[in-house]
């Protein structure tokens, strides 16, 4: 079964709560490597997107993605707006006119996503940033195509947890963080989280 245009709002209302449950604990990760503005900026940004969805439903699945991207790009500044702003348009771009987002269709996004916060950020692997939960999830994704929605974004938040946790070992090299360079070993990226966070948000939404 696939994911409908309400389905992704539902998605979205749900990523939205996430976000606010965990905006203290993001803007702790970024008080300690950055300006500790992530959970504020992110929050600012879903709570935009719930009341977008309040006023609208758009009528396709790409459509809501459209709306959440522009939404974050208007509101949220800093790096991570521009970037998941990114990731949701080209997610949009990729869903096209579909009533439906299935499992092929929906890997397909997660990989459009990745590129342009990518083509965006100039960021790879390793650097120590969202890319580093967002490149596993990916991988993961493509290797559970074969199952349902759910299963597919069950198997990229769980990858994505392993590659958040990855960047605390990891030397930034993106970002406010990389300023800090090897004094920001030890600590786990505040933009990864938020990815593995979302991802789960909505793998939940799906079951
Ligand atoms: P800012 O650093 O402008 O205050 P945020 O705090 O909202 O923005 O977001 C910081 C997060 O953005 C970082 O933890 C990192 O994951 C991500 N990030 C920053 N620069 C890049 C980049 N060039 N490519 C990918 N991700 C990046
Ligand atoms: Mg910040
Ligand atoms: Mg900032």
């Amino acid at each position: 079964m696939g994911c409908s245009s309400e389905g992704l709002a539902t998605a979205l209302r749900a990523a939205a709560e996430v976000i606010a449950e965990h905006r203290d604990e993001l803007v702790d990760l970024d008080r300690a490597i950055g300006d500790a503005d992530h959970g504020e900026n992110l929050n600012r940004g879903f709570t935009a997107i719930v009341a977008a969805l309040e006023t609208q439903l758009p009528p396709t699945p790409g459509a809501v993605a459209k709306l959440a991207a522009t939404t974050l790009i208007s509101k949220v500044g800093g790096a991570a707006g521009p970037l998941y702003g990114t990731a949701f348009l080209r997610a949009s771009a990729k869903l096209g006119e579909a009533a439906e987002v299935d499992s092929a269709l929906l890997v397909d996004a997660l990989r459009a996503a990745l590129e342009g916060v990518q083509a965006r950020g100039k960021a790879v692997g390793g650097d120590a940033t969202m890319v580093d939960a967002l490149i596993p999830a990916v991988s993961a994704a493509e290797t559970a195509a074969g199952g349902s929605v759910a299963e597919v974004l069950t198997a990229a938040a769980d990858a994505a947890d392993r590659g958040a946790e990855s960047t605390v070992d990891l030397i930034p090299r993106k970002g406010r963080a990389s300023y800090l360079g090897e004094r920001a070993v030890g600590h786990l990226d505040p933009g990864a989280r938020s990815t593995a966070l979302l991802l789960r948000a909505f793998a939940e939404a799906a079951r």
